[in-house]
């Protein structure tokens, strides 16, 4: 497909984005909801916001991409049930189709993302990549010698659990325990730095801004980093020496299973935190990874590498999506 619009969905745990952009991968309007406030009706929902806002465009769209949270079904086009967000076993591939009379494109969000990176982004020059999210939860994209990873049901890249603690001491939102995303997630952080002030460092809270936050119970991960930021000893400790330290522990596997010449990460946590996350991750990565160690950055996509991904699944679909889903 060399020109038209395509109409982006990302469907995220906290926010959900729709869009028109081009095959190019410009995105012309961009509407961002809570995924809370859409979840529960989130296909009424989606044709509603487009016939609404998108209708004049309508008759040239060539495609909708969706780029969602998972687990999902590629076979029958469906979102499972995530432990993130309140989805349930939703048809959305077939219900759009037939809605909206256009082709439709469903993979995992993340998955999405590096396909956007290697359509439009970094990962044009290179044929070994992944992206992560560090995001309300950790997901990944994979693309290993120019072939797109999806797996039996499009889910090859959960490597948010991944087991970063064998004694299980967090427990995640899937049932189970010791995984990466469980520790280091936006959604899983405040009980993890709960649970470190608890068991290591409450003797260090006099003093520390995460003090407050620890008595009246409402420490979020933007406190913890924003507190690190500002030279808090206590935070930065958690920030480098423990979150730091199981981003790096996380990555080294991705990147021991992998091999990619470049890891671009993407999400809140690590746009907004650059320094603190990337930090880390240089220091303590050469402990666990026995690959040749590959460039590790933050995407040139910004928040939208998702959404930018819904719109180069449907520019320039995966082969591998065509081959084993049969989309079209
Ligand atoms: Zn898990």
């Amino acid at each position: 497909m060399s020109e038209g619009l395509v109409i982006g969905i990302d469907i995220g745990a906290t926010k959900t984005r729709l869009g028109v952009g081009d095959v190019s991968g410009r995105i012309h309007i961009k509407h961002v909801y809570r995924t809370t406030d859409v979840a529960h009706n989130i296909i009424d929902f989606i044709v509603d916001d487009i016939k609404k806002n998108f209708s004049n465009f309508l008759d040239k769209v060539v495609g909708v991409g969706i780029a969602s949270i998972g687990p999902l079904d590629l076979k029958r086009g469906m979102i499972l049930s995530p432990p993130n967000a309140p989805l349930k076993n939703v048809k959305i591939v077939a219900e759009l189709r037939e809605r909206l009379g256009k082709e439709v494109f469903l993979v995992n969000d993340a998955v999405a993302a590096v396909w956007a990176e290697k359509v439009y982004g970094m990962g044009r020059d290179f044929r070994n990549l992944v992206y992560i999210t560090l995001s309300t939860g950790i997901g990944a994209g994979v693309i290993v010698d120019d072939h797109l990873l999806l797996g039996k049901d499009g889910n090859a890249h959960e490597v948010g659990h991944i087991v970063v603690d064998y004694t299980g001491m967090m427990g995640c939102g899937c049932g189970g325990r010791g995984h990466w995303e469980a520790y280091c997630s936006g959604m899983n952080i405040p009980a993890f730095v709960e649970k470190l002030l608890e068991k290591k460092y409450g003797g260090q809270l006099e003093g520390s801004l995460l003090r407050q936050e620890y008595r009246r119970n409402y420490l979020t991960a933007e406190t913890l980093f924003r507190y690190a930021k500002q030279g808090d000893a206590l935070a930065i400790k958690i920030v480098e020496e423990e979150i730091g330290r199981l981003n790096a522990a996380g990555i080294a596997s991705v990147v021991n299973c992998y091999d990619p010449e470049v890891v671009l990460l993407g999400g809140a946590i690590a746009l907004n935190n650059e320094e603190l996350v990337l930090g880390p991750i240089a220091k303590y990565i050469d402990m666990y990874v026995t690959n040749r160690r590959p460039k590790v950055t933050i995407t040139d996509l910004g928040e939208d590498a998702c959404l930018k991904g819904a719109l180069a699944i449907v520019a320039k679909p995966p082969p591998s999506l065509r081959e084993y889903f049969r989309y079209p």
